[in-house]
C-alpha cells in the first residue's frame, strides 16, 4: 500500500490541484499553484527517513534529549550535522547552525517555607507539591517574601474585550491570588467564547502580575478550569525549571495552590470560594485585600546554562523575495533521565518530539535537493526548551536570522502519531489568517479533512512553539494528524489518542518501536511541503485575520521591518 501510495498520490494531487485552483478556487492567486517539478518533490518524502530519524533521536544513547544536557546537545549536533549534509545555510550565531539560548535553571531548595498567615487565627503552613508549588524567577539564592494577597479574580488585563480586573489598584509588593483560565461565556466575541485565550494561560497571569510590580502571583488550580489535574501541575513544577534570562522584572513566588488549600484560606478569611469565584466572572470585579499574609522563604538553587536552537536557511530564488521567508519549526529537547526514578528513567520522547525533528529533517532534505526553488527563503529551527516552556522558540522569536514582519509563516510540527495513513488533519489556530483558503484547498487536494478544535478551551494554540512566534507577529500554527486513520474508524483513532494521553505522553514509555508506521508523519511531512511552498511563492506576506489577538504584534513587527 504505502509504494503505491507514495507513487500515484502526487500525480492525482498535481492534475486535481491545478484544475480546482483554476477553475473553482478564483480567490486564490495563480501563483499558488504548484509548478509541475515541485509536485515530484512530493514523491521524495520517505517515510523511512522519518522512521530511521525518529529511532535515532529515541534511542536511550540520547538520554532523553535534556535541556541542556549531553543528549540534547548531542541531538542538536545530530540535527545540525544533517543540515550540513544537506547543504543549508547556517542560520545561527556566527556563522554557526547554533544559536545559543541563555537559560537560568531554577530548583526549589528544602529550606523553602510557604506560609499563609491570617490576621486572626493560625498559620497555615503548606506542604511543598501536595498543597502548593512555587518557584522564585528572580534568579536569586534567597528571598523572604512577607506581604498581603490580594485577590484579583482572572487577572486579566484586557483592553478589547473592555475587562479590566485590576482597576487601577497598586499591587505593587504584593502577592496576588487569582483563577486561571478567563471569564465564562459562549460568546464568540467575548474572549473568544469557549476557545481559551491567551489571557485564560497561567503564563499571561504570571507575566502580568510581573508587570505590575507584584511580588508574587498564587494560581488557585481546579482541574476543570486549569484542563489538567493536580498532578500535571505538580510533575511540571518540581525540580529544576528552566527560565529564559531575562532582565525584565520577575515574580519573586509564582506559585500554584491546590483547591482544598484556597477554600481553606477563603475560610480563614472569612468568606466563601465559591462565591469569590463567582463575583469573577463580573466586569465590575474589584481586587480585595484579604485579611492574610503570605510568609515566605523562598531558597532557590540557580544553575546558569545554555542550550542551543539549530538553525539553517535555503536561501529563496526571487532576488526580492528572499528578504522574506518562510519557516518551520520542531522541537527537539524532550525531558532527559530522572536518576533518582527507580526502573526505566529515561524520557527517549519519540513521539513527543523525535516525530517532529524527523519531519523537519526530511522538509529540509527534500527542499534543499530540489531542482526548483521557492521565490522566499526557507527557514529550518530545531528549537530546544520547549517542555520548559516554549524557552528556544520564545528566544528563536526574540533574535530571527529574518525580521519578523518578513516571515510569512510559520508550520511547526510536534508529536505527529506514527499510527499510519491519516484521513484528517488537525490544524487549529490555520483559520486564524488570511492564507487558510489556500490551506483549505490544499487539504482538499490531499484527500484530508480538517478536524475542528475538539477542546478549544484548552488552549492548545499557547502551547506549542508556533505560539512564540506568533507572539511576535509571525502567523503560524501547527500541523498534526485528526483522530480518522485508513482502515479504522474514528473511534480507533480516539481510543489511540487517549491511550497515548494517559499511558505514554511525557512518560519513559514514549519509545521508538520498529512496528510504529510513519506513513502518516511523511503525508504530514508533504501536506506542510506543499503549504510552505505555496506560501513562500505567493506575492503577498500572510497576514492575521482583522481582529485577531496577534494582529497588533505583526503591525508593530512591520513597522520596524519595513
Ligand atoms: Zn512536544
Amino acid at each position: 500500500m504505502p509504494k503505491t501510495v507514495l507513487m500515484v498520490v502526487p500525480v492525482v494531487v498535481c492534475a486535481v490541484f491545478s484544475i480546482s485552483f483554476a477553475a473553482t478556487r478564483s480567490h486564490v492567486p495563480a501563483e499558488v499553484h504548484l509548478p509541475p517539478g515541485v509536485m515530484t518533490n512530493l514523491n521524495q518524502f520517505n517515510r523511512d527517513h522519518i522512521k530511521a530519524n525518529v529511532r535515532f533521536l529515541s534511542l536511550d544513547l540520547l538520554e532523553g534529549r535534556g535541556t541542556g544536557q549531553r543528549g540534547g546537545d548531542l541531538a542538536a549536533e545530530y540535527i545540525a550535522t544533517q543540515f550540513l549534509l544537506y547543504d543549508l545555510k547556517p542560520a545561527g550565531d556566527n556563522g554557526t547552525f547554533f544559536q545559543k539560548v541563555p537559560l537560568v535553571g531554577i530548583t526549589p531548595a528544602p529550606e523553602t517555607t510557604f506560609e499563609l498567615v491570617p490576621r486572626k487565627g493560625e498559620a497555615l503552613r503548606l506542604k511543598a507539591l501536595d498543597d502548593y508549588v512555587a518557584y522564585d524567577q528572580t534568579e536569586q539564592a534567597a528571598n523572604d517574601i512577607d506581604a498581603d494577597l490580594v485577590y484579583v479574580g482572572y487577572g486579566i488585563d484586557a483592553p478589547e474585550y473592555h475587562w479590566d480586573d485590576y482597576k487601577g489598584a497598586d499591587v505593587r509588593g504584593k502577592v496576588l491570588l487569582m483563577l486561571v483560565n478567563e471569564p465564562t461565556s459562549n460568546d464568540p466575541n467575548f474572549f473568544k467564547g469557549r476557545a481559551l485565550t491567551y489571557y485564560g494561560r497561567w503564563t499571561y497571569k504570571y507575566e502580568e502580575a510581573a508587570r505590575r510590580g507584584a511580588a508574587g502571583a498564587i494560581l488557585i488550580h481546579e482541574s476543570e478550569m486549569a484542563s489538567y489535574p493536580w498532578d500535571v501541575v505538580r510533575n511540571s513544577n518540581s525540580g529544576e525549571k528552566s527560565f529564559l534570562k531575562v532582565d525584565s522584572q520577575q515574580l519573586k513566588a509564582a506559585a500554584w495552590i491546590q483547591l482544598a488549600v484556597a477554600r481553606k484560606l477563603a475560610q480563614d478569611s472569612g468568606m466563601d470560594l465559591q462565591k469569590m469565584m463567582e463575583e469573577a466572572q463580573s466586569r465590575n470585579f474589584h481586587p480585595v485585600t484579604l485579611p492574610v499574609k503570605l510568609k515566605a522563604h523562598m531558597a532557590s538553587k540557580i544553575r546558569q546554562f545554555s542550550s542551543n536552537n539549530v538553525v539553517a536557511v535555503l536561501p529563496g530564488s526571487d532576488p526580492k523575495l528572499k528578504d522574506e521567508a518562510v519557516m518551520y519549526t520542531a522541537h527537539y529537547d524532550h525531558l532527559g533521565i530522572r536518576p533518582e526514578m527507580p526502573g526505566d528513567n529515561i524520557y527517549n520522547g519519540a513521539r513527543d518530539n523525535a516525530t517532529g525533528c524527523g519531519i523537519l529533517l526530511e522538509l529540509a532534505r527534500v527542499f534543499a535537493q530540489s531542482p526548483a526553488r521557492p521565490r522566499r527563503s526557507i527557514i529550518f529551527a530545531s528549537v530546544t526548551a520547549e517542555e520548559q516552556g516554549l524557552l528556544g522558540s520564545e528566544y528563536l522569536g526574540k533574535h530571527l536570522p529574518i525580521p519578523a514582519g518578513k516571515i510569512s509563516l510559520d508550520l511547526n510540527f510536534d508529536d505527529i502519531p506514527p499510527l499510519g495513513e491519516p484521513e484528517e488533519l488537525e490544524i487549529s489556530g490555520a483559520e486564524r489568517n488570511g492564507f487558510y483558503p489556500t490551506v483549505e484547498s490544499l487539504a482538499e487536494e490531499f484527500r484530508l479533512a480538517i478536524r475542528p478544535d475538539s477542546h478549544p478551551e484548552a488552549g492548545h494554540f499557547y502551547r506549542s512553539d508556533h505560539f512564540s512566534l506568533a507572539r511576535v507577529g509571525i502567523p503560524s500554527f501547527s500541523i498534526n494528524e485528526g483522530m480518522k486513520y485508513k482502515h479504522h474508524n474514528l473511534e480507533w483513532g480516539m481510543q489511540q489518542a487517549e491511550e497515548f494521553t494517559n499511558k505514554h505522553y511525557h512518560q519513559p514509555s514514549d519509545e521508538y518501536s520498529p512496528s510504529m508506521d510513519f506513513t502518516g508523519d511523511a503525508t504530514i511531512a508533504r501536506f506542510g511541503f506543499a503549504v510552505g511552498w505555496a506560501a513562500a511563492s505567493q506575492p503577498k506576506l500572510i497576514e492575521w485575520q482583522k481582529g485577531d489577538e496577534f494582529e497588533k504584534a505583526r503591525l508593530r513587527s512591520q513597522g520596524a521591518a519595513r
